[in-house]
């Protein structure tokens, strides 16, 4: 019934190229927005970081997308030179999104590394090697972990005096949850496309809230390992804390947390909605670009 509609417009019209373009538009820009404000969803941490990355790759598809969905048009039997005008302009925006990725990724993580083996050093140099940890001979209590390939877990003498057996266990792991998550390519993949944006468009919603999520999954797993009693007294000691550059620390985002921690995990309604979500961003645009040559 719609089909013959759907194929002239597909086939003699700029139409799929402009859906990708806005469906572009709204992943990279409206979504965030909205999904930062939706705080119920920072109970189901995991679901919630796999409808951010949906929501990011499919705004970065999506954009990729309109240059190829638009070749379609100069194939177009009767006149494929009057499509040049649309069509130009598709390819340049997809090729411009992919440099300005490639080019945020080098920048970005050569940056991260380098100041991450800069600092694995420096604590290899001036910490006390322990079984699981190194620890720093600072008063100051402060647990991070160094990732990649040779990661450490960093603690101050200061944690060690101020927590009592459980709650460091909690501390460690924590910290340990995140090296094995690898939450810092997580982070690293969001601070790309974070950069990628031009900085008109850009916004730092979506880098705090993957940020918090990270820490609440991170919590879950020394919750699963102490209990929360024993992860929210830890939390509480290191609210103060900062983790240094590029390092995944416990610090900054403790209130929301201990609240996270009280509320407890949801039921299977809030990941349900999430993961539909994140199909349905992550899907769109290779759907969309599927008919556009078909
Ligand atoms: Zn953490």
């Amino acid at each position: 019934m719609g089909g013959g509609w759907w194929r002239r417009a597909c086939h003699h019209g700029p139409v799929i190229p402009f859906l990708l373009a806005g469906l572009a538009v709204l992943l990279a820009w409206v979504a965030p927005g909205l999904m930062a404000r939706r705080k119920a969803f920072r109970r189901a941490p995991r679901a919630a970081l796999v409808a951010w990355q949906a929501v990011s790759v499919g705004g970065i598809l999506a954009a990729l997308a309109a240059g190829p969905a638009a070749i379609p048009l100069l194939l177009d039997g009767d006149a494929p030179t009057r499509h040049l005008r649309l069509v130009v302009p598709a390819v340049l925006v997809s090729a411009v999104v992919l440099g300005r990725l490639l080019h945020a990724g080098h920048h970005v993580g050569t940056r991260l590394r380098r100041v991450r083996a800069d600092h694995r050093q420096l604590v290899d140099i001036v910490a006390r090697h322990e079984e699981r940890v190194r620890i720093l001979q600072h008063p100051t209590p402060t647990a991070y972990c160094i990732p990649g390939r040779q990661s450490r877990v960093v603690l101050s003498q200061g944690v060690l005096d101020a927590l009592p057996g459980e709650q460091l266990e909690a501390v460690i792991a924590h910290e340990n949850a995140h090296l094995r998550g690898r939450h810092d390519l997580l982070l690293e993949f969001f601070a790309v496309v974070t950069q990628a944006v031009p900085a008109p468009l850009r916004s730092s919603e979506a880098l705090d809230e993957v940020r918090l999520l990270v820490e609440a999954l991170a919590d879950r797993a020394a919750v699963r390992r102490t209990g929360e009693v024993a992860t929210a007294r830890a939390l509480l000691t290191l609210a103060g804390s900062r983790a240094p550059d590029a390092a995944l620390g416990v610090g900054a985002t403790a209130p929301v947390r201990l609240r996270l921690l009280a509320d407890g995990p949801p039921g299977p309604v809030l990941p349900l909605i999430a993961y539909s979500y994140a199909a349905l961003a992550a899907t769109l645009p290779l759907v969309l670009l599927g008919l556009a040559w078909a």
